[in-house]
């Protein structure tokens, strides 16, 4: 999808592809900017042998994570942790990938890059493993360990002497590999960190994706230019493996990502599941949980009540009761009477101002709470036009850090439908819907229209309005007659 920040083209180059050193007809296909936007725009090449793409400009122009002193100076890096907490932890996609190991063999777990942490607390509370270790080389890792009460690491791998003597029975890095100029030698230094029947688990972006109509956020998420180096392909992951001296090496795609297993022998995968279940167990222990921040709490149980609404479990009163307590007494957010809230939710204009407001996660528990009530009434349309307006307002402040919410976003306005045909001309919901309406009208990513480059078949799925369909049905009978 053509937007300001990623520019679609195609010129040739004779730069080299770092993963296979081809230098034949190779191409850049598009520039992208930089997440500093003041560091201009970055050109990203691909590879005609092995389909991966690069950023040949990545070792001057990328950028390394500021000190960690610096960081924990400044007092909005907690939003940060918030936000990643509250919704981006990943922990929908990294469980049933965890969950297809076989865990229960493992006796110690390392996770590089594990950020705050969250994915490491769940092996180490649903998992049986007596030692789990995170290394982390952000402030992110620092805060986490105090908020999650975990063992992290401030530190990159080659630097963890805490770590030279230990071996591991599983070690797994989501979306770090991309983060380094040299992966063949990080995989080496895997291995000699691996116990003899140990695994390893890599997700990294697909090269793959790399395509027109792939979503704006996805894009964004798998380029991040100025942090990545390269982006693979499938084929050219397996290399790497087996070039770092490893016998066996499993490569999926899952979704924007690829997963592979890589291990010194045949690794039997249990079968693909959704594993809400677990994620609902492990946030249930965790509302349990005694923790210094109450705001780490809060979003516990905020992610309780999605994710036990997504199982169909029953929720315990007490814990909307809680929760709507907390909203009022650390948000001064009333829900049965926003509009105070909505005028200070108008104002914000960056992420952090976003998250001083109000729990990220909030518009999902609006939306699982509307979906749970039966009375199809006035509450249930109000906390969906809240939960709307709070979508389209932190996209349009921060569309690529908050892009979770576009397909929630999708979500609720299906859920609206019913409501227009019953008019309850009220106030409230009016002022909400007209808000929302103008807003909706401002973010660029939403009113895109489909590029021309996009096969039509992709078209269709992607565009499932009747009218569309219609239309398009009329002009093929009419293509036909003429014809005929
Ligand atoms: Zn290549």
């Amino acid at each position: 999808m053509q937007s300001s920040r990623i520019i679609w083209q195609r010129s040739s180059t004779s730069a080299q592809c770092p993963l296979c050193h081809n230098e034949q007809k190779n191409q850049i296909i598009l520039q992208s900017q930089h997440f500093l936007a003041e560091r201009g725009y970055l050109d990203l090449a691909q590879c005609s042998a092995c389909e991966s793409a690069w950023f040949p400009e990545a070792t001057a122009k990328n950028v390394s994570y500021p000190p960690i002193e610096q960081v924990l100076q400044d007092p909005n890096f907690v939003y940060l942790i918030h936000h990643y907490l509250e919704i981006v932890n990943g922990l929908n996609w990294k469980v049933p990938m965890l969950e297809r190991l076989p865990f229960e063999q493992f006796n110690s777990v390392l996770e590089i890059g594990c950020n705050a942490g969250v994915a490491l607390d769940y092996c180490r509370t649903l998992w049986p493993a007596k030692e789990v270790i995170g290394l982390e080389p952000s402030a992110y890792g620092v805060i986490g360990s105090k908020v999650l009460d975990l063992p992290i690491l401030a530190s990159y791998l080659v630097e963890a002497n805490a770590l030279k003597e230990k071996q591991f029975d599983f070690i797994y890095a989501t979306e770090v590999l991309e983060h380094i100029a040299d992966p063949v030698q990080f995989l080496q230094e895997l291995k000699t960190q691996l116990s003899t029947n140990g695994m390893i688990l890599l997700t990294t972006p697909r090269a793959e994706v790399l395509q027109p109509q792939t979503a704006p956020g996805e894009l964004y998420a798998a380029l991040s230019t100025g942090s990545h180096y390269f982006v693979t392909s499938a084929q050219q992951l397996e290399q790497l493996a087996y070039q770092a001296g490893f016998s066996y090496c499993h490569v999926e795609a899952l979704g924007i990502t690829h997963m592979a297993v890589i291990a010194n022998q045949p690794v039997q995968l249990k079968p693909a599941q959704n594993q809400a279940e677990r994620i609902y167990e492990y946030y249930k222990r965790k509302t349990h949980v005694d923790t210094l921040y109450a705001r780490t709490h809060l979003g516990h149980l905020l992610n309780y009540h999605q994710q036990a609404l997504s199982c169909t479990k029953p929720i315990e009163p007490a814990i909307i009761t809680e929760i709507e307590q907390l909203l009022k007494q650390y948000f001064e957010l009333d829900l049965q009477a926003p509009e105070a809230f909505t005028q200070r939710l108008l104002a914000t204009d960056h992420l952090i101002s976003f998250g001083r407001l109000m729990p990220y996660s909030l518009p999902f528990y609006l939306t699982a709470q509307a979906q749970s009530q039966t009375d199809g009434g006035f509450k249930e349309q109000v906390y969906l036009e809240l939960a709307r307006l709070i979508c389209l307002q932190g996209l349009k402040t921060d569309f690529q850090n908050l892009f979770v919410y576009h397909s929630l976003l999708e979500q609720i306005e299906v859920a609206l439908q019913p409501f227009a045909q019953l008019n309850l001309d009220q106030p409230l919901v009016n002022e909400l819907q007209q808000t929302a309406n103008q807003l909706h009208t401002k973010i660029p990513e939403l009113n895109q229209a489909v590029p021309k480059i996009v096969p039509l078949k992709k078209a269709l799925k992607k565009h499932t309005k009747p009218k569309f369909y219609r239309i398009l049905q009329a002009s093929f009978t009419k293509l036909r007659q003429q014809l005929a």
